[in-house]
């Protein structure tokens, strides 16, 4: 999530208390920061959700911005960020580490495509605002499964955070009309059938923009540290 959302999403709170008068302001005051602003939603640097790493994690992929190795699909840029979910402060210097199914649905490492072991796998640091980029392809789908990209964020060396990022199913609709995805009709699983997506995906959702001929797709992630 931008900057932008995050202070539309300040000043709608401010409204809110605005409009339940003093009282209110009090209480969305003190509601508005900390553990307890992230329970109540006050602020939007809430915990994301932890969701499985599934069967098709492989550890210590290369260190890349680019994961596509020249593989073809719909191009989509990521801007994962990375925040302290009890200060919304952005955490520099952690390492995001992303792995998805290819366009035609297949993982490096397993089944069809266990000849490479790290086609659509990478990790990349965070900045000093807490942002990884990385390049790579609109994910396709597989059996059983909603499309995702999976995720896991490293602090210090340890593991805090493991996730799966979604994205809106009519966009999916849409590039899945293109070419190679189309090779490939009628996927199995929309979001709302998944049933990894059930436990918290809604906070998981990439807001994703066309720019130019990709996609860029962003999202915060709240960790605890
Ligand atoms: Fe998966």
């Amino acid at each position: 999530m931008d900057e932008a959302k995050l202070t539309r999403r300040g000043s709608l709170a401010g409204m809110a208390g605005f409009l339940l008068g003093l009282a209110g302001w009090k209480a969305a005051a003190s509601e508005g920061a900390g553990p307890a602003g992230v329970a109540s939603g006050a602020v939007s640097c809430v915990l994301t959700p932890e969701q499985t790493e599934g069967p098709y994690y492989i550890a210590g992929e290369k260190y890349r911005r680019d994961v596509t190795e020249g593989r073809s699909g719909v191009p989509l840029l990521l801007r994962l960020r990375v925040v302290d979910a009890s200060t919304c402060k952005p955490i520099a210097g952690a390492a995001v580490d992303i792995w998805h199914a290819d366009a035609l649905g297949v993982y490096s490492g397993f089944g069809a495509g266990r000849r490479s072991r790290t086609f659509m796998r990478g990790i990349q640091k965070t900045d000093a605002n807490g942002l990884a980029r990385f390049r790579t392809v609109y994910p396709g789908w597989y059996q059983g499964r909603t499309v995702h990209i999976h995720v896991k964020v490293h602090v210090a060396g340890n593991v805090v955070h493991t996730g799966q990022l979604y994205f809106p199913d009519s966009l999916t609709d849409r590039v899945f009309r293109r070419r190679p995805y189309s090779r490939r009709p009628h996927r199995t699983t929309r979001n709302a059938s998944d049933f990894v997506f059930a436990n918290g995906g809604r906070r998981s959702m990439l807001s994703v923009r066309k720019s130019g001929s990709s996609y860029v797709g962003a999202i915060t992630m709240g960790v605890n540290r």
